[in-house]
C-alpha cells in the first residue's frame, strides 16, 4: 500500500504522455512515469519517492516490443526484463539482465525502468554502454535518438519531462565474444558486489561495471589498460583498477578490500576469457 493517493493516467500515445507531464508541472503537481511500477511501490511506502500523478507508460504502441528495424535490434523501454532474458537475440544482455532481482520481479521491471530508475546499480545498463546503443527520447519535440554513451553520466541525462521510449543496439554487436558475471555476498539473488559486462570487437576489449561505485559506469581510460596485451590479465586487471571514476564501494554488500580482490579477479578472468582461454564461471 502506497502513503499517498494519486491520480491515475494511461495515455495511448506518446505526445499525449509527455501532454500529461506538462500539464501536471504547470498544476505544480509531482508526475511521475510509471513502467514496470516495482521502484514507485518499492520506494513510495517507504517515503522515498511520491507521485501526484502517475502515467503508465505501458499503453504506448511499440513501448513492450522487442523487434529488427533495419540494421538495429530495438528494444521498447517497456520490454520486461524477461521478456529480454527470453528473447535471446542480444545474448549479453539476456544473461545480464536474468541475474537482476529475482523471476517474479523480472516480470514486472522493465529496461526502461531499470535504466532510469533511482536504485543505483541500473545493471542492465552495462551491455547496452559497450555496444554503442541509441536510445530514443520522447519529448516535447518528439522523438529524438542519442548515444547512450552520450547521455549516461551515473544515470541517464534526461531534460524534465523526456521519457525513454526505445534502445537501438545494432546488429553487428549483438553476436560478438561476451562475458558477464554478477558476484554478491552471498545468496542467489540480490544486488551486486559486482557485476561485469564484457566484449571484444576489433580485438578491443570493453567492459562496463555495476556495484563498484555507487553508480554504473564504462570507463575508456580503464580499457586503455585491460587492452595492454603486454601485461598479463592480473596486472591488467590491476592498472585498470587504478583508473577507477571514484573511490570503491564500502557497504553491507561488501568492504571495500573484498571487493577490490573480487574486481581483481574477475577483471582477469574476463580478459582470459575473451582472449581465450577457458575459466570457471
Ligand atoms: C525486488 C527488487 C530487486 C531488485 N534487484 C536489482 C538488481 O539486482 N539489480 C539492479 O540493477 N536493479 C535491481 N532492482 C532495481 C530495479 O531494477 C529498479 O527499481 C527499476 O527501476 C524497476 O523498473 P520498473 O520498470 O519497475 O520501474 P518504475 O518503478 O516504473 O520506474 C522507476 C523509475 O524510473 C523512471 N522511469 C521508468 N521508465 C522510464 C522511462 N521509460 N523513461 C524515463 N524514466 C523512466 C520512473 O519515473 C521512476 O523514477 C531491484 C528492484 C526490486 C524491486
Amino acid at each position: 500500500m502506497l502513503p499517498f493517493n494519486f491520480r491515475y493516467f494511461k495515455p495511448q500515445t506518446a505526445q499525449e504522455a509527455v501532454g500529461v507531464y506538462q500539464g501536471a508541472k504547470n498544476q505544480q503537481e509531482i508526475p511521475f512515469y510509471f513502467s514496470g511500477g516495482t521502484e514507485l511501490i518499492t520506494l513510495g511506502r517507504i517515503g522515498l519517492d511520491y507521485a501526484d500523478d502517475v502515467i503508465d507508460l505501458k499503453g504506448l504502441p511499440g513501448y513492450g516490443e522487442i523487434f529488427f528495424h533495419d540494421q538495429f535490434l530495438v528494444i521498447g523501454a517497456g520490454a520486461t526484463l524477461t521478456s529480454i532474458e527470453e528473447n535471446k537475440n542480444f545474448p549479453l544482455l539476456s544473461k545480464t539482465v536474468s541475474e537482476i532481482a529475482d523471476r517474479t520481479a523480472r516480470n514486472k521491471i522493465t529496461i526502461g525502468g531499470n535504466i532510469c530508475g533511482k536504485i543505483f546499480y541500473r545493471e542492465a545498463v552495462l551491455p547496452l554502454l559497450i555496444a554503442d546503443s541509441l536510445v530514443g527520447i520522447m519529448g516535447a519535440g518528439g522523438l529524438a535518438y542519442k548515444p547512450l554513451n552520450d547521455i549516461f553520466n551515473q544515470t541517464i541525462q534526461l531534460q524534465d519531462g523526456e521519457f525513454v521510449f526505445t534502445i537501438l543496439i545494432e546488429k553487428e554487436f549483438l553476436n560478438l565474444s561476451y562475458f558477464t558475471q554478477k558476484r554478491r555476498k552471498q545468496w542467489k539473488t540480490g544486488y551486486p558486489l559486482v557485476t561485469i559486462a564484457a566484449i571484444k570487437r576489433d580485438e578491443e576489449i570493453r567492459m562496463a561495471f555495476s556495484g563498484v561505485c555507487p553508480y554504473p559506469f564504462r570507463s575508456k581510460e580503464m580499457e586503455k589498460d585491460l587492452n595492454d596485451n603486454s601485461l598479463a590479465p592480473e596486472d591488467r586487471a590491476y592498472r585498470a583498477i587504478g583508473s577507477l571514476p571514484s573511490p570503491i564501494l564500502d557497504d553491507v554488500e561488501g568492504s571495500k578490500e573484498f571487493r577490490l580482490y573480487v574486481l581483481k579477479n574477475m577483471i582477469a578472468d574476463a580478459i582470459r576469457e575473451l582472449e581465450g582461454e577457458k575459466v570457471g564461471q
